[in-house]
C-alpha cells in the first residue's frame, strides 16, 4: 500500500504517542505487538544471557523440522481461514527460513474452533486472548499458531500478529507458548508469521531500545551492539521506520552518526515487501533456542518421517475437452505418500478461479455461468504434512462450456468429513461437505444402537459447508452423523475420545 508522505509522517507521529502511552507498539501497515518494556526487559536479558552460555554453532549444517499446529477461530465457519490459505502462508515462511536450518511442517490438518469470545480480539487485549487460546486449544509438543480477527486500533492502524518471547511465557501465559495472527492481514500474513516466529525463537526487533540504544559504530571499545538494540552485531543499528523502500531521513544515533539500517531484515518494521532475510547471528540464536530452551526443544520430539509424494495423473477433464461451467468434474489418480491434494483452477492469465485442498481423488467444482467460454488450467499437487509447497504439480488444459441445462443438485458424500476426527470429548468439531444447492437439511447424531441422540435443522450453502457439531453432551465412543437433505442423505462416523 502506498501513502502520501504527509499521511505517513502523521502516522509515525501518532505512533510516538502510542509508544509513550502504553507498553506495546504496533506496526502501522502490517503489524506486531511484541515489544519489551521496562517491566520485563530484565527477565528477557537474564534468559538471553543464559542462552548465550551455550556454545555458538558453526554454520547451519543441521536442519531441524518444527511441527506447527494451525488453529482458525471464528464465530461462524465463514470466519475461518481456508486450509489452502494456511498452506500458502506456511510455504512462504519456509522459504523465508530456508537459510536458517529451521523448517516447519504441519503436525496435522488445521484445527477449526467455534468460539464467539475469542473470534474478535481487542488489540490491547491480545496477551489475555492468547492465554485463553493456548489454555483451551494448545497441541502439546507443537508450535501453536492461532488465526483470529484482531480489531483495528482506534487510529486505524492494524495489528497483524504477536508472539511472546520464551521468557514471557511464564510471566503472561502460565508457561504456555503460541503465536496470535490477525486473519484480516491476508497479503502480509507470510512475512508477519516469519517475523513472529523470530520473536518465538527469542529475537528482538532490530530497532529495540529497552536494552539500550544501539550505536551505529562497530569500532572496538566504542561499539555497544553486543548488548544494546537487538544484541547482534551483524544487524546494523536501526531506528523504528516503516518506509519501504527505506527513505533515509538523516536520523542520528546518540553519537550523532546517521543510521544505515538493514531495511530487509525480517525483525525490522520496514514494509513486508522489503523484508527478505535473517542475519547469520539471528539464525544461530534461533537455532540455539530451538536446541536448548526446554519450551522449544520439545518440538524436536514430535515424529516427522515423511517422504515426497509421488506424482499424480489427471483423469478428468481430459486434454482439450469442454466441461460445463457449473459442474466441472476434476479427478486424478492416487499418489503414494500424499495425505491431501491441492487443487487449483486458473485462467490462462494465472488468475485463480477456484482453490482448495481435499483428501479425496475427485472433486466437483462449480463456477458461475459468466466464466464459461474460455480455456482454463486445472492444477493438482499431491501434498503431505512436510511437502506442501507445489511439489509434483500436474496440470490439464481444457475449456469451460455452457452450463448444464438441468442444474444438477447434489450432496457430495465423498467430501463429507469431520475435522478433527477423532475429537476429544467437549471440544468443537466441524463437519465439512460440498453441496450443489441451497436448502434446508437436518443433522442427526445417532449412537451405535440406532438411538437418535440429537436432531438439528440447518441451512445448506452451495459450495463448501463447514458445520459446527456440538459434542458437549456426547461421551467417548463412536457415533454416526446423518446429513438428511431433500437431495439425498449422507452419513459419516465420528469418534469421540
Ligand atoms: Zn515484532
Amino acid at each position: 500500500m502506498l501513502y502520501s508522505h504527509s499521511f505517513l509522517d502523521m502516522r509515525n507521529f501518532l505512533f510516538l504517542w502510542i509508544c509513550i502511552a502504553c507498553s506495546t507498539s504496533l506496526w502501522s501497515q502490517d503489524f506486531c505487538a511484541t515489544q519489551l518494556n521496562e517491566d520485563n526487559v530484565s527477565s528477557y536479558i537474564a534468559y538471553t544471557n543464559y542462552l548465550k552460555s551455550f556454545p555458538a554453532r558453526e554454520g547451519q549444517q543441521t536442519s531441524y523440522l518444527v511441527p506447527v499446529s494451525i488453529h482458525s477461530i471464528g464465530s461462524s465457519s465463514e470466519d475461518y481461514l481456508s486450509f489452502y490459505e494456511m498452506v500458502n502462508i506456511l510455504c512462504e515462511v519456509n522459504d523465508d527460513f530456508s537459510t536458517t536450518g529451521i523448517q516447519f511442517f504441519l503436525s496435522q490438518e488445521p484445527l477449526y474452533h467455534l468460539n464467539s469470545q475469542l473470534s474478535i480480539i481487542e488489540p490491547d487485549n491480545y496477551l489475555n486472548a492468547l492465554s485463553s487460546l493456548t489454555a483451551t486449544y494448545n497441541i502439546s509438543n507443537t508450535l501453536n499458531i492461532y488465526f483470529t480477527e484482531i480489531k483495528n486500533n482506534t487510529d486505524g492502524t492494524v495489528l497483524c500478529g504477536a508472539a511472546p518471547f520464551p521468557s514471557w511465557e511464564d510471566l503472561f501465559l502460565n508457561g504456555r507458548g503460541g503465536i496470535i495472527m490477525n486473519t484480516n492481514c491476508k497479503s502480509a500474513a507470510g512475512k508477519t508469521l516469519t517475523h513472529e516466529l523470530g520473536h518465538h525463537f527469542n529475537l528482538l526487533h532490530t530497532f529495540e531500545t529497552s536494552t539500550g540504544r544501539e550505536l551505529v559504530t562497530r569500532q572496538s571499545g566504542m561499539a555497544n551492539c553486543e548488548y544494546a538494540g537487538d544484541g547482534f552485531c551483524d544487524t546494523p543499528a536501526d531506528t523504528k521506520n516503516y518506509s519501504c523502500p527505506y527513505a533515509n531521513s538523516g536520523e542520528k544515533d546518540p553519537l550523532g552518526i546517521i543510521y544505515e539500517p538493514d531495511w530487509s531484515n525480517f525483525m525490522s518494521y520496514y514494509g513486508s515487501n522489503c523484508l527478505s532475510h535473517f542475519s547469520t547471528e539471528q539464525s544461530a540464536h534461533m537455532m540455539a533456542v530451538l536446541e536448548n530452551d526446554p519450551k522449544r526443544n520439545i518440538y524436536l520430539q514430535f515424529p516427522n518421517i515423511y517422504s515426497l509424494p509421488e506424482a499424480t495423473e489427471i483423469l478428468s477433464p481430459s486434454a482439450g475437452s469442454t466441461m460445463p461451467v457449473n459442474e466441472i468434474l476434476a479427478k486424478w489418480t492416487p499418489a503414494t505418500e500424499a495425505t491431501w491434494y491441492s487443487v487449483v483452477l486458473k485462467k490462462l492469465s494465472g488468475a485463480i478461479l477456484y482453490s482448495g485442498i481435499t483428501q479425496e481423488t475427485e472433486l466437483v467444482i462449480q463456477l458461475a455461468n459468466a466464466f464459461s467460454n474460455q480455456q482454463v488450467l486445472l492444477e493438482v499437487s499431491p501434498i503431505n504434512e512436510r511437502y506442501f509447497c507445489s511439489n509434483n504439480v500436474v496440470n490439464q488444459r481444457f475449456s469451460l462450456g455452457a452450463p448444464t441445462s438441468v442444474y444438477q443438485d447434489f450432496i457430495d458424500g465423498v467430501s463429507f468429513k469431520f475435522v478433527p476426527n477423532p475429537v476429544s470429548n467437549g471440544k468443537s468439531v466441524v463437519a465439512r461437505f460440498n453441496a450443489g444447492f441451497y436448502g434446508n437439511a437436518q443433522v442427526e447424531v445417532v449412537d451405535l444402537y440406532g438411538n437418535i441422540l440429537s436432531s438439528k435443522p440447518i441451512y445448506i450453502l452451495k459450495g463448501e459447508n463447514n458445520l459446527d457439531i456440538d459434542t458437549q453432551s456426547l461421551t467417548a465412543g463412536i457415533y454416526l452423523v446423518n446429513l438428511i437433505t431433500e437431495k439425498g442423505n449422507v452419513a459419516r462416523k465420528l469418534v469421540i475420545e
